[in-house]
């Protein structure tokens, strides 16, 4: 009966083949390295070590952000954000990725202060200083939900999105997401794929791990949110939903290389580019 069973079901597969899942197309290589901060002499800043072995945040408060905005067809939508889970939640997702992060104790300095503001570009969803003892991130949520009002109707036409599937509100959501995890992304240490673009904090920029073709996932760090979404959804072969805005393996690697590096990242930081010329560099080449 068994074998009778095994017989008729790969007759009726056969009967009906699967239709081949179109493929993918690569990003662009310079889109698939993962890049830090470096030092003067051409090294990963060592996070560790900036912080003393503490990695700790602190989220400023904030209530559901609530707008409304005129959509393409001049009518007004309301769009409403809660950040502060989401931003909770892109915590977490690094804490899993194998960094050492935890929330603050009263009268302790944070190493990564996350907050809201305006920011001037429109096109600018967050901003990190990475500057002072304190690495300070600035989601702009007003930014945010123009955005996903000026991008919802575009991407649900090319099946990026589904509207079935994703409201208005749930793609600001994702965007939020996105926005959290890449500008923590930037507190750790980590910077844009194809950098160096001229916007780089005037750093040193390192290549941690060189360019790949076929990456399964985009890069958390690609500066461009709709880029990110038609790539994940190139990746994906389907409509992205809510759970696709996560980090990939290689963003995972590079943040924890930025946070100490061991025997095994030493060897990848041989590939290491100098981006920006010094002597040091120079030498090395
Ligand atoms: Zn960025």
């Amino acid at each position: 009966m068994a074998v009778t069973m095994l017989v008729l079901l790969s007759t009726a597969s056969l009967a009906q083949p699967i239709p081949p899942t179109p493929r993918p197309l690569p990003p662009p290589a310079d889109l698939t390295s993962v890049k830090g901060l470096g030092n003067a002499d051409g090294t990963p800043l060592r996070l560790q070590q900036k912080w003393d072995g503490e990695l700790t945040f602190e989220i400023a408060p904030m209530g559901q952000y609530v707008e409304g905005i005129a959509g393409q067809d001049g009518r007004s939508v309301s769009v409403q954000i809660n950040a502060r889970p989401l931003i909770r939640d892109a915590l977490a997702e690094w804490t899993a990725a194998g960094l050492p992060l935890r929330a603050v104790s009263p009268g302790e300095t944070p190493s990564l202060r996350i907050g809201y503001g305006t920011l001037a570009l429109p096109s600018a969803l967050g901003w990190t200083n990475v500057r002072g003892p304190v690495h300070e991130v600035t989601l702009s949520l007003r930014n945010i939900a123009r955005k996903a009002v000026r991008l919802y109707g575009d991407m649900t036409r090319q099946g990026v999105i589904d509207s079935r599937q994703v409201s208005l509100n749930d793609f600001a959501a994702m965007l939020t997401s996105l926005t959290a995890l890449h500008e923590i992304g930037h507190g750790l240490g980590l910077l844009h794929p194809d950098a160096p673009s001229g916007d780089e904090l005037g750093a040193r920029i390192v290549t941690l791990l060189g360019a790949i073709q076929h990456p399964l996932q985009p890069s958390i760090m690609i500066g461009d949110s709709q880029v990110f979404f038609t790539l994940a959804h190139q990746a994906l072969g389907r409509p992205v939903g809510p759970g696709d805005i996560r980090l990939n393996q290689r963003d995972r690697i590079g943040a924890r290389i930025m946070w100490n590096r061991n025997a095994a990242h030493l060897l990848i930081l041989r590939q290491m580019q100098c981006a920006l010329p010094s002597p040091s560099c120079i030498a090395s080449q």
